[in-house]
């Protein structure tokens, strides 16, 4: 008699033809995707999982790393009770240094220290709501009017809710190419992480970015408590809005953060979600960004077996990140070459 199919997080057969299918132009379905999150660690499933990954980095993206970086223009304070966030309004976290606005001659310095480190692009992070209309749209554009000078890294920005088409028009007009705003997770889980502002308004400010012509960053956190079907969810729904870079960070549960309770995730389940990302979002650019240290430890270059093609390197907003160099050496190990120089790339 014969026997009944696998199911498919447990059938490596099933799982390559999915990577081939991928390769070839069709979607992976959200059950495809829901199943493979499920495929176990050091399994023959695993396996090929991993490796249907590195065939659609390499069928869509090539094999050049692409790495970024950012620089805290205000960091703390900040009005927003996101709760992964050491900067929200009620986190005691006190382990970054806060500051008002930075003036040009740190930027600029921040930028140089970057572009060292093999950067192509920095963005500007700032810690509040966002940006509205009158003097502080005025005192943003000034600042990004002067940091797109610098020659040496592209300049990118990561300034929150946007009140206006208004203020992402004129933020390009300053000079912005890419705008940095994550959804930061699926649409059903946004409520219980924050509830000073809505997913919603996030979704329309992606909408305006797209519309003032700049580049889009947009991605989102692992390990907040969402359920594997809600990763799924998320994954659609970047899919949906298609940005020209996904970062992709997982919860480093500061003391002092509201989820500071929360275990950093399994470094297999880190792991196997990064290569269902590669499936999910086949021909973006997928940058592994915070919290890979917490949660993987000494197998951090492992993230390059998953079929992600971009690297934060330096410092995190709040923490400290990997040197530089590492990230050469690992990612030879798995074919990939890291950009040299700071050539500055038109889009992500
Ligand atoms: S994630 Fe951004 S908006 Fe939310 S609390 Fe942190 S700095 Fe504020």
């Amino acid at each position: 008699m014969a026997q009944p199919p696998l199911p498919l997080h447990q059938d490596p057969a099933a799982i390559a033809a999915l990577a081939d299918r991928v390769c070839d132009g069709t979607a992976a379905t959200p059950a495809e995707l829901r199943a493979l999150l499920d495929v176990q660690p050091g399994s023959a499933a695993a396996d090929a999982l991993f490796a249907g990954a590195q065939r659609i980095r390499s069928r869509f993206v090539g094999m050049k790393l692409k790495a970024c970086s950012v620089i805290n223009v205000k960091a703390g304070n900040c009005s927003e009770n996101c709760s992964y966030c050491a900067q929200a309004s009620d986190s005691e976290a006190d382990n970054y240094r806060k500051s008002k606005w930075l003036p040009a001659e740190d930027i600029q310095r921040a930028a140089e220290t970057s572009a060292e480190n093999g950067a192509q692009a920095v963005s500007l992070v700032a810690a509040w709501w966002g940006v509205k209309e009158g003097t502080q749209l005025d005192m943003v554009t000034a600042s990004i009017r002067q940091f797109s000078q610098n020659g040496k890294v592209r300049p990118d920005v990561n300034l929150g809710i946007l009140e206006s088409q208004k203020c992402a028009d004129e933020i390009a007009k300053a000079g912005a190419k890419v705008y940095g705003h994550n959804l930061e997770t699926a649409s059903s889980h946004f409520g219980s992480i924050c509830s000073t502002h809505s997913w919603d308004e996030r979704m329309k400010t992606i909408q305006y970015i797209k519309k003032a012509g700049m580049g889009l960053c947009s991605g989102g956190i692992f390990g907040m408590g969402e359920t594997r079907d809600q990763r799924v969810e998320f994954l659609q729904q970047v899919a949906f809005i298609a940005p020209d870079m996904v970062p992709l960070n997982f919860l480093n549960p500061l003391q002092g953060t509201k989820l500071a309770h929360l275990k950093p995730m399994d470094a297999d389940e880190a792991l196997t979600t990064l290569a269902v990302c590669r499936y999910a979002l086949p021909d973006r650019n997928l940058m592994v960004a915070g919290g890979k240290e917490v949660v993987l430890g000494d197998r951090v270059g492992e993230v390059f077996k998953t079929g992600i093609n971009c690297v934060m390197v330096g410092n995190y907003l709040t923490s400290a990140g990997t040197d530089p160099a590492f990230w050469s050496t690992a990612a030879a190990q798995y074919g990939l070459e890291m950009p040299t120089g700071c050539t500055t790339v038109a889009s992500c």
